[in-house]
């Protein structure tokens, strides 16, 4: 028997109906490259979007076009995630930080037809346009002031465009199903792959982000997204904000600016902000050096990468904020778990082994973790295993494969090493490809890691296996001093004694000037392990 209920589909035009009838007074700030702070209201946000959706039609854009972005966080690109998505297009958001082959690649790949590019991404366009055999043209995120000289093909202003239209768009009723938006992994190995995400994706995936233990959104809060739009669609901010009409604070080109970052927060009253580590020990640095606090600051949401404790710490300490650890991934839109507030009456040392953890996961997913040989490790948080996932907003085939991209019984592996343990806290203790086996069994670079970031004067730590006669591999670990700092590598190797197990304690500590990044900011220790090829264990190291 099936239910009586209406069959409304799950669409992002909802989500922007719901916020342009319920909260047209709400804010949207934005650092932009022609304007330090702009500032409007969802009225004018959903009118511009509207005029956008006309412009594009104008240009031909037909039902499932994808059409790119090479932009920051603000308000433009605000309206493009909605006019495309909305009128049936597809938003395709490109991550500026690639290699200018790999956006080539993925430009053609995904067949762009329009371009919609911030002014300082024109000269690498204009090096890339030959190459691209899909795109009939781009459009300069800016104003006829503002707008640069170019040689672009088909180039045009992206507000004289929006002058001409008018302020109503007939929104057509899609089917949920819909694609919406399209992003590529950063593709470590091999081709950048593209996830295609559905209407009803986004929205259950907003539901998901917004519960109570998860981002718990409310109308009369300011909410700063850290993490760039062109990177899984900046964690849904954009669409969880509007579905309660709260105030959204964008950063623009400034994303890795503390001064930008604290007077945001300072001035527009942000209480929630999320982003990778990177960013807050850029924010923390800044709060530190001009004695500066962000009182209306609350939480921070971080993820991308395992969160230091320092970084936990010193929020919390020096600003009473609380800082929970997520993890997610492209593939998931990307939230897995969340690490909710621990209780607090939880002894000190308890407390801080759960919040390192990336928390439990969120109504929604799933997640289960497999041995070598295709068995459940038992929950005790100890145990590794392949962790796999399944739900309504993970990918089941990347854009254009032949294949699905699950496993025989429906999971998508994620490519991580986890442990589970007897409350549901996942502990992500490496990629798959990073982990280090020692006499086969395997070590955690992500928890020595962690216990290195712990010591003073180091700026950031990576640990990668190396291959030793008789262990199969050996833990290295590599770091970068903070500034003015003078490490002893020795010491550092002493300090792990009594903390983590004696087999897993490094065999070598050595100093670089700066670790490898990749283009969403993480350490590459692919790149890492390259630049090491002919590191030799030292001669004493014991056998
Ligand atoms: P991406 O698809 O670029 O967002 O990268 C997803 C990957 O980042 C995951 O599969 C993890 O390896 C890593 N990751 C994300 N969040 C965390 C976290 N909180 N702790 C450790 N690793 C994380």
């Amino acid at each position: 028997m099936l239910g009586m209920m209406m069959q409304s589909q799950l669409t992002l035009t909802e989500v922007m109906r719901h916020a342009n009838a319920n909260f047209p007074n709400s804010e949207i700030i934005s650092v932009t490259a022609d304007n330090p702070r702009h500032r409007y209201r969802y009225r004018e946000a959903f009118a511009r979007t509207a005029q956008l959706a006309n412009a594009l039609q104008k240009l031909g854009a037909e039902p499932g076009d994808r059409i790119a972005t090479l932009a920051w966080n603000d308000y433009r690109h605000f309206e493009l995630y909605y006019a495309t998505s909305c009128s049936g297009l597809v938003c395709h958001t490109i991550n500026p930080r690639l290699f200018p082959e790999q956006i080539a690649y993925i430009i053609n790949h995904a067949e762009d037809r329009w371009l919609f590019i911030d002014p300082m991404f024109v000269p690498l366009l204009e090096a890339l346009a030959d190459q691209l055999t899909t795109v009939k043209g781009y459009v300069v995120l800016t104003d006829s002031d503002h707008m640069p000289v170019t040689d672009l093909p088909n180039a045009h202003c992206y507000e004289e465009l929006l002058a001409l239209e008018p302020e109503n768009f007939d929104w057509p009723l899609l089917d949920e199903g819909t694609a919406a938006a399209l992003c590529y992994t950063s593709g470590t190995t091999g081709n950048p792959k593209g996830v295609l995400y559905s209407h009803r994706a986004m929205v259950l995936h907003t539901y998901g982000v917004l519960m109570p233990d998860v981002f718990a959104l409310q109308q009369d809060e300011a909410v700063l997204p850290v993490v760039p739009m062109f990177h899984v669609n900046a964690w849904a901010v954009p669409y969880a904000v509007p579905a309660v009409g709260a105030k959204l604070v964008f950063p623009g080109p400034k994303m890795g600016c503390g001064e930008t970052l604290s007077n945001l927060i300072r001035e527009e009253g942000v209480t929630i902000a999320a982003g990778v580590p990177t960013v807050w020990l850029a924010l923390l640095k800044h709060l530190r050096e001009h004695d500066q606090t962000v009182p209306s600051l609350n939480r921070v949401v971080v993820g991308g990468s395992a969160c230091p404790w320092s970084v936990m710490e010193e929020f919390e300490q020096k600003h009473g904020v609380y800082t929970h650890h997520a993890w997610g991934m492209t593939e998931m839109s990307p939230l897995g778990t969340y690490n909710a507030r621990v209780p607090a009456d939880l002894p000190a040392e308890e407390a801080r082994a759960r919040r390192l953890k990336q928390g439990r996961a969120a109504f929604g997913v799933e997640m289960r973790i497999v041995d070598e040989q295709g068995q459940p490790p038992p929950h005790d948080g100890q145990a590794f295993g392949a962790l796999q996932v399944r739900g309504p907003w993970i990918c089941e085939r990347y854009f254009k494969a032949e294949e699905s991209a699950l496993t025989s019984d429906g999971w998508f592996d994620t490519g991580d090493v986890a442990t589970i343990d007897p409350q549901g806290y996942l502990g992500i203790t490496d990629r798959t490809k990073d982990v280090i086996k020692s006499g086969g069994e395997w070590i955690s670079s992500i928890e020595l890691e962690n216990f290195a970031m712990t010591q003073e004067g180091i700026a950031e730590a990576a640990v990668i296996g190396v291959s030793h006669e008789r262990w199969a591999e050996r833990p290295l670990l590599v770091v970068v001093a903070a500034p003015g700092a003078a490490l002893d590598t020795r010491a550092i190797i002493r300090a792990f004694e009594g903390h983590v197990a004696k087999w897993w304690i490094p065999d070598d500590c050595i100093l670089v000037e700066e670790l490898p990044h990749t283009a969403t900011g993480k350490i590459s220790k692919k790149d890492l392990r390259q630049q090491l090829a002919e590191y030799r264990w030292p001669e004493e190291t014991p056998a």
